[in-house]
């Protein structure tokens, strides 16, 4: 039995061993990756819960690393954020998927407003060119501000003070819309919104996961439906992120949310495969 435990301390050892020299090869690696273009994006459509049609897409970023293949956000994000690279990369995606958005849009057969929804970090909302660059990007891309929405995370925005809400503000004024992402894992206050520059809110999966079960958990219905409530009050837009199942779906649109995202309409995908649910009337 010492010898399994002693066995066991060894493999973990050797497990963090493993996971610190990768994280350290995946941060020095990172530079060099944004230069030879191993980057790329899918994106996840967003739906309208009233009607199933299409309102827009989130861009999510993923590695094509050499060795170690396809890498999610949660591998090497916080490692670009922690060096900074996040800065660059965080511009090429901004980039990238605004000018996606916008070949898409001249291609939506109404011609109507097909949205982009892009994450911004922390660094990125702490530096002093986001604001000029962001407007030089849309006006590069020729996609209107209104097309755009900003995530940043409920955390990113917790004690913020008036400069950091100042760019934010100066965004939303141009028509950009600012999305509270991940909201209800954070601490913030409620009534701390209504100082916020931000007309959306993202519920956070785990409120969909407590209405998997059938029935849902009659205590998250209610949480949901008073958060929902009181973000229309505000006159915020309530998105649901998570959304794996046409029950939930179902229930999500009676208590009166408004856009819906997650694997019962699409997984993330690379732009030609979601093109035509983009385009597509409804999903
Ligand atoms: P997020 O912004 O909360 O993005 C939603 C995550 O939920 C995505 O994970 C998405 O693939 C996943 N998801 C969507 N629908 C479902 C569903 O129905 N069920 C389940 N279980 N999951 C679903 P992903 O792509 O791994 O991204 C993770 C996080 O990485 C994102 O969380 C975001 O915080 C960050 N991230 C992604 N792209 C970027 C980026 O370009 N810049 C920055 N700063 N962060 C990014
Ligand atoms: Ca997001
Ligand atoms: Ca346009
Ligand atoms: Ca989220």
């Amino acid at each position: 039995a010492k010898a399994a435990g002693g066995n066991r301390f060894q493999l973990a050892d050797a497990e963090a061993d493993e996971r610190a020299i990768t994280r350290h090869g995946l941060t020095t690696a990172l530079p060099a990756a944004l230069d030879r273009g191993e980057f790329f994006i899918e994106y996840q459509p967003l739906v309208h819960l009233g009607d199933g049609t299409v309102h827009g897409a989130e861009a999510l970023v993923r590695w094509c690393h050499p060795q170690h293949g396809v890498l999610g956000p949660d591998r090497f994000i916080p490692l670009a954020e922690h060096t900074g690279l996040i800065v660059p990369l965080g511009r090429w995606v901004l980039e990238e998927s605004v000018r996606q958005a916008n070949f898409w849009q001249e291609r939506h057969s109404d011609g109507g407003p097909l949205r982009i929804n892009v994450n911004l970090s922390p660094t990125q909302l702490h530096h002093p060119r986001l604001v000029a660059e962001t407007v030089d990007v849309l006006e590069r891309s020729g996609l209107e501000p209104g097309a755009l929405c900003l995530e940043v995370t409920e955390s990113a925005l917790i004690g913020a003070d008036d400069d950091l809400l100042k760019p934010l503000r100066q965004l939303a004024e141009m028509g950009v819309d600012i999305a509270l992402d991940d909201f209800g894992t954070g601490y913030s206050n409620l009534a701390n919104l209504r100082r916020l520059p931000v007309s959306v809110l993202k519920l956070d999966r785990s409120f969909t996961r407590g209405m998997q079960q059938h029935p849902a958990d009659p205590v998250d219905l209610k949480i949901v439906e008073g958060i929902v409530s009181l973000a229309h009050s505000l006159e915020l837009a309530v998105t649901v992120e998570g959304v794996e199942t046409g029950a939930q779906a179902e229930q999500l649109r009676r208590i009166g949310c408004d856009t819906a995202q997650g694997w019962y309409y699409a997984r993330p995908g690379a732009p030609d495969r979601i093109q035509s649910l983009l385009l597509a009337d409804a999903v």
